[in-house]
């Protein structure tokens, strides 16, 4: 356990640095007390970031104390993700590649594994694109198991499909559950899978909770892995709109995954 925050802590500094030298400001020179914050330009910069991988450092402690061993801690993250059953068990290594998509689209997300401390802190997505039956969901599965397992982040995976039907659930008279409740378990997991955002009739109550979510997890730097079988032209003019899909790809790697299905290949 404690490897695994030295390791988090490694990367941290890789990534922004230190804040702090010997109780001075790593900028300014300022001298600080403890937990303080300087508010030096340069700081400031950073600081959200700094403040964003202490708190996930405090959060990994409460896994921890909670849970008698990491095994238990990642079996207790993995309980709550709601990652598909049929891909229990499976690595990048069952992810095959035949064709120039395929290895493309595994490098990819091999790629933003290797830097999800990275991908965390700047709140970086990935978009996943294609027809049913190449692998997407498969391989979000793959790197959403692979998040708690190696890292201890917290990750919700949800179809969109499944997650509308928990809304709805929610107007049901005999539910004991409000909007906010199901849409806060979304907004706030350290990696959120949206599968099949188009598999969604895009009604007016559908772009405004899937805007209000994506919105959200922007707003705080929270990464969204999606997937989807139309083109990106095709989300911005029939299901959703520019803003929602900028969003969704600002900054992003987006695959394109144009190998044929091979669901039923045997
Ligand atoms: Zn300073």
């Amino acid at each position: 356990m404690d490897q695994l925050k030295k390791d988090f802590n490694n990367e941290i500094l890789r990534i922004i640095g230190n804040r702090t030298k010997d109780g001075y400001c790593a900028f300014c020179g300022e001298q600080l007390s403890e937990n303080e914050y300087c508010d030096c330009p340069q700081a400031e910069k950073l600081n959200k970031y700094f403040k964003k991988t202490s708190k996930f450092i405090a959060n990994i402690n409460d896994r921890l104390v909670l849970s008698t061993s990491l095994k238990d801690a990642r079996k207790a993250l993995k309980a709550t993700s709601n990652t598909p059953k049929l891909f229990d068990g499976v690595s990048f290594d069952d992810y095959k590649v035949e064709c120039d998509s395929e290895k493309n689209a595994k490098a990819t997300v091999l790629n933003y594994f290797d830097n999800a401390i990275q991908n965390y802190i700047y709140g970086k997505n990935l978009v996943l694109i294609g027809n049913s039956g190449t692998g997407k969901t498969m391989l979000q599965t793959i790197l959403c198991n692979s998040l708690i397992s190696r890292w201890l982040f917290s990750c919700k995976f949800i179809n969109a499909v499944d997650l509308k039907g928990e809304i709805t659930k929610c107007f049901n008279a005999k539910s004991d559950k409000t909007v906010d409740e199901i849409v806060n378990r979304y907004k706030k997991a350290d990696f959120l899978f949206l599968d099949d955002i188009d598999k969604l009739a895009p009604t007016e109550f559908v772009k405004e909770f899937i805007y209000s979510l994506v919105n959200y997890r922007i707003v705080n730097q929270l990464p969204i892995i999606t997937s989807a079988n139309h083109t990106l032209e095709e989300l911005d003019s029939k299901f959703y709109n520019e803003v929602i899909v900028s969003r969704l790809i600002n900054n992003s790697p987006v695959i394109v995954f144009s190998h044929q299905n091979r669901r039923f290949e045997q």
